[in-house]
């Protein structure tokens, strides 16, 4: 049985403020939920880390990072290693998110080394893959996502990727309010678990959890979470607001 995961993806936004009070009210409406039953987290923007984490402390809500730096350390200006947000209280990371591919122009091979680099650092990847609109038009979808799976787990052995969790987001369902049906995401879902056990085995298939992300609101949660290959959420816009990020939540342990 897989644990389901909700984190939350807060991009360029928020100030130092704003990223304290959301944790705040967010920990507080997660007291009438059984927060047991779900791993939740929140990727705030690096200047912000510490204090959400110092205000997180006494919550069952974990940090972690929108993005970091393969190397561990050395002359990369601008960049974070994984020491570093180890440092100070990371426990997830995101790797290959679409708009650091597509925006940042990030390849396949810099997100397997980043997802490498941060199994090896000690922090839980989420390797985020997912089609253009174009590609899905063109029904290119499967090959899109199995290539992105394959080549963003590459060279990782079985014991490494069971630190790994998957989120398909299909590109234009990112930011646009268009959401994914819940059949077209299981079916990827599907093809991405069986994808797992053809490079591992069935039991390493079994445990992966796979999110989906893409328009996730309060009202669309439950349904996406009704099949049976959707172990969780990675949200964007919605996680901005501690309501509705909260019900979101609580639509996975109902
Ligand atoms: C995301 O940023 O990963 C995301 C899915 O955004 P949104 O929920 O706003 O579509």
């Amino acid at each position: 049985m897989r644990k389901p995961f909700v984190a939350g993806n807060w991009k360029m936004n928020l100030n130092k403020l704003d990223s304290i009070e959301l944790i705040e009210g967010l920990s507080q409406g997660l007291k009438d939920i059984d927060t047991e039953k779900v791993d939740i987290a929140v990727y705030p923007p690096f200047v912000y880390i510490d204090s959400v984490v110092n205000t997180a402390k006494s919550s069952p809500i974990a940090v972690g990072a929108q993005d970091f730096y393969f190397e561990s350390n050395g002359a990369f200006t601008g960049e974070i290693s994984t020491d570093m947000l180890k440092d100070v209280g990371c426990i997830h990371a995101l790797c290959g998110h679409s708009e650091r591919r597509h925006v940042l122009g990030e390849s396949d091979e810099l997100i397997n080394k980043k997802v490498t680099a941060a199994i090896l650092g000690g922090l839980l990847p989420t390797l985020c893959v997912g089609e253009l609109l174009e590609e899905r038009q063109a029904e290119k979808t499967e090959d899109i996502v199995i290539n992105q799976v394959k080549k963003g787990l590459e060279g990782l052995a079985k014991e490494k990727v069971s630190a790994v969790t998957l989120a398909y987001e299909p590109v234009w369902a990112i930011g646009t309010g268009l959401t994914a049906t819940p059949q077209q995401a299981q079916d990827v879902h599907a093809m991405i678990r069986k994808l797992i056990a053809e490079l591992y085995d069935q039991q390493t298939a079994d445990q992966m959890r796979i999110q989906y992300g893409g328009s996730v609101k309060p009202n669309n949660a439950e349904e996406l979470f009704g099949k049976p290959d959707i172990d969780g959420f990675l949200v964007g816009g919605a996680s901005l607001k501690a309501e509705d990020f909260k019900a979101i939540i609580a639509a996975v342990i109902k």
